[in-house]
């Protein structure tokens, strides 16, 4: 109780000084408020919703509701996770905030960020089975650049949420690419190739892996860590990421 009237305090104080303002649009923030966005740009995020493709965890149109049915992109590829699943569709205000969590260090917006996931996650995806959390790395020399990796941030707040344990050091990345935004499909299958491994394969022998990301875009990354950590021993991955492309 004196712990929260304390920070409320100390968040008034702060106030007075540094207003808060929105991240995206610069209005006023109230000192209560619970993340770095007023409500009209955070009521913005447009999310995934059901009927999701079977596999990548693309919103289909309702024609399609059909458990089953797996999208276009999917029947022609071949993916080493059994499932992908994202929060939100990669565009406007989320990939506003993304880009300022990622490229401007804005870590005030890892809890509100997370808790879409873990409110996501208690709606539509099977906990039980997880064993094991574990972010997409960085290669060290950008992990050392950014100073964090957004996905272990991520994983982290879910992984307690679900009281699961997050292995951050088991996948590591030894081959760092160029950026995959300027790569065609192909190119990022290509680039990725060899790009990761196991530390210590006996700790992911026959566990259920969820691997976390923040955004998915071809899924080359999250396959190829798939595939390197089903390799490795592995006995299932899905993928969970906060956004996807469209
Ligand atoms: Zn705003
Ligand atoms: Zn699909």
């Amino acid at each position: 109780m004196i712990g929260t009237v304390f920070k409320a305090w100390v968040k008034n104080f702060i106030n007075l000084f540094y207003p808060l303002s929105c991240l995206i649009c610069k209005a006023a923030l109230s000192p209560s408020s619970d993340k770095p966005l007023c409500e009209i740009c955070w009521n913005k995020i447009e999310f995934s919703l059901p009927p999701f493709c079977r596999v990548c965890g693309k919103h289909l149109p309702a024609r399609n509701q059909n458990y089953a049915f797996i999208c276009r992109d999917c029947q022609a590829r071949v993916y080493f996770f059994k499932k992908a699943r994202s929060v939100c569709v990669y565009d406007g205000i989320i990939k506003e905030c993304i880009h300022l969590f990622k490229y401007k260090s804005k870590l005030s917006l890892v809890k509100p960020l997370s808790k879409l996931m873990i409110d996501f996650a208690h709606k539509f995806l099977d906990m039980r089975n997880v064993e094991l959390i574990i972010p997409v790395p960085l290669h060290s020399a950008k992990q050392r650049q950014r100073q964090f990796n957004q996905a272990k941030l991520l994983a982290g707040d879910l992984a307690r949420a679900f009281s699961k344990e997050l292995q951050a050091n088991l996948l590591i990345k030894i081959k760092s690419g160029p950026a995959q935004v300027n790569l065609l499909r192909t190119e990022r299958l290509k680039s990725v190739r060899g790009a990761f491994k196991v530390k210590d394969a006996r700790r992911v022998e026959n566990k259920n892996i969820l691997l976390v990301d923040d955004v998915l875009t071809t899924g080359a990354t999250a396959n190829e860590c798939a595939r390197t950590l089903l390799d490795a021993g592995a006995n299932r991955i899905d993928a969970f990421v906060l956004a996807r492309g469209r």
